[in-house]
């Protein structure tokens, strides 16, 4: 009799408590729940005291029978309940109510679910990937195509692998990557290849067939390409894929200048500079990033240090076409 009451004299509707508007709200972030929108629900009123919210709890399935997407099957209790909440914009709220057909209840609990990993994934940002550059022992990649490695390649040529680990449970977009090394690059090599991904490697300058003959007497003929820097492109990286590339280099005449490449100076000469692009409320974003890279001229051993944010800040020296 109580319940009866309560219910004709107050409301109808199985309105959500204040703790669960307020959850559902903070779970999302305050951003709208509807991916086409994510817009932010809350900002700043002209009265300089108040804020404006543009925000709403809306129900999954009607609070009233009649309602949109009302459920019959669903108690009192589930009907107020965080999981019958889903955090809209007013207008997005509107549409999903105008338009039953076109919006159901599955559609909102899908929308509810990818706004959930959306709002964990930082809102959005993904991090950086893992970025690696290291120097191998000895040599796998035979200098001159298919021929055996000779003792006197080991001495002339380096290896290094470059690795790229998008750790991310989502996809990063459009990776670029100029890469700038103290020894020209001879010829590249791709080891790892995510399945779905598409992409191209190769010398950013003019390429030369050229001799690289000097006091350390290095000669690189037949065919050889040296060339100081190289540009990776690709389309898109799937979330936990590595990318794997392996380079073959030789010092050049002028390679004493690279050297002087020391991460204590003010210029960077040896690095990966990249960027990616990710979505964010209906557009992409660009991220950069540079990865500053290490060299031991003695043995010739190239190391990476951590991968930073790059704002244009750090001075790095873009060597041009070689020689
Ligand atoms: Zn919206």
């Amino acid at each position: 009799m109580l319940g009866g009451l309560v219910k004709t004299t107050m409301s109808d509707r199985d309105d959500f408590p204040e703790r669960v508007k307020r959850i559902v709200a903070q779970r999302a972030a305050y951003f709208c729940s509807r991916p086409e929108c994510r817009n932010l629900t809350l900002g700043p009123h002209s009265d300089p005291e108040k804020a404006l919210s543009n925000g709403v709890a809306a129900h999954i399935c009607a609070a009233s029978p009649g309602g949109p997407r009302f459920d019959p099957t669903q108690t009192e209790e589930e009907r107020r309940s965080l999981d019958n909440a889903i955090w809209l914009c007013h207008s997005c709220s509107d549409l999903v109510d105008k338009d039953e057909q076109a919006f159901p209840k599955e559609v909102l609990r899908e929308w509810k679910s990818l706004h959930d990993k959306f709002i964990s994934d930082s809102g959005g940002v993904p991090q950086l990937p893992d970025i690696t550059v290291r120097t191998l022992e000895g040599l796998v990649m035979p200098p001159r195509g298919p021929a055996t490695i000779r003792g006197k390649d080991i001495s002339l040529f380096r290896e290094h692998e470059l690795l790229i680990v998008n750790h991310n449970s989502r996809l990063i977009y459009w990776l670029t990557c100029r890469i700038q090394f103290p020894e020209s690059i001879i010829t590249h090599r791709i080891v790892e290849n995510p399945a779905g991904s598409s992409f191209d490697c190769k010398p950013d300058s003019m390429q030369l067939v050229a001799s690289a003959t000097g006091s350390g007497s290095v000669s690189v003929t037949g065919g050889l390409r040296p060339a100081l820097n190289y540009i990776l492109a690709s389309d898109t990286l799937p979330p936990r894929s590595r990318l794997n590339i392996h380079f073959l280099s030789t010092a050049s005449e002028n390679s004493s200048d690279y050297y002087m490449s020391g991460l204590g100076s003010e210029s960077l000469m040896n690095y990966v500079l990249g960027q990616f692009q990710y979505p964010l409320l209906g557009e992409y974003i660009p991220r950069r990033f540079l990865l500053p890279l290490n060299f031991e001229p003695e043995r010739r051993v190239i190391t990476s240090l951590p991968c930073e944010d790059y704002d244009g800040s750090r001075s790095i020296i873009h060597r041009e076409t070689w020689p």
